[in-house]
């Protein structure tokens, strides 16, 4: 029986890569006298990659790579003012409330009547609490989990930490590469719940892992009925 639902937090609670991909346009207008828009999306993307094992994930890490990028792009030219204008961008997105996707509220009412839930989420630290206490939905989670990255050994060791059995955990989120692969090779049960917009790192899974089942939703408000579902088969 499942007991346990943990859920990815960026673009499967609240949006997240409409507010990076909006932020990346501005970094295309910063350069626009050095570079095309193709050009600023690659590198930016190749930079943020390369920067993980330095800075993690997450809204520092971006701003920094943002940087970095604007500063290669332009051989060096980049002016201070420009730069400026890049941290601003950067400050005005740990400033803005994140737009909690729609059914979200509903579906984690209905399941936290039934299940312990928890947030298992990437990113910064200081900026996924802001957005998880201005989403409004901090009340209906047990656990709030930021991690470096997500992999097996971090989903075995969460659950390890809450005593929570394989067999009774469930893990929902919109990226198959950390939400769904990782926790599927472990023997859990793991839901990818679509959203329009998935970063492009995200969508480079392991290869080894694909051969695990795993569900997959187009909206949260189906997942009430899927976990009920799944229960009725694990009796
Ligand atoms: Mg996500």
């Amino acid at each position: 029986m499942i007991r346990w639902i943990a859920f990815d937090a960026d673009d499967t609670l609240w949006e997240n890569e409409i507010y990076y991909q909006s932020a990346q346009a501005a970094l295309v207008d910063v350069l626009g006298k050095y570079c095309n828009g193709v050009m600023v999306a690659q590198a930016l993307l190749d930079t943020e990659t390369r920067n993980i094992a330095s800075f993690g994930y997450g809204i520092k890490s971006f701003g920094l790579s943002m940087i970095e990028t604007a500063i290669q792009l332009s051989n060096g030219r980049i002016s201070a003012g420009d730069i400026q204008s890049i941290l601003e961008k950067i400050k005005e997105m740990t400033g803005t409330a994140p737009q909690v996707i729609s059914a979200v509220p509903e579906t984690l009412s209905i399941l936290a009547k039934n299940y312990q839930l928890l947030v298992i989420t990437k990113g910064d630290l200081l900026d996924q609490e802001r957005k998880l206490q201005s989403s409004g939905l901090s009340s209906f989670f047990t656990g709030f989990e930021v991690v470096n990255g997500k992999d097996e050994t971090t989903y075995r060791r969460i659950l390890e930490r809450y005593q929570i059995p394989l067999d009774q955990f469930l893990m929902a989120g919109n990226s198959l590469r950390s939400d769904v692969l990782p926790v599927a090779a472990i023997g859990a049960k793991a839901v990818l719940v679509q959203h329009e917009l998935t970063w492009e790192h995200e969508k480079i899974v392991n290869l080894n892992l694909v051969n695990h089942p795993y569900y997959e939703i187009a909206t949260i408000d189906l997942l009430p009925q899927l976990v009920d579902q799944i229960n009725q088969e694990l009796k």
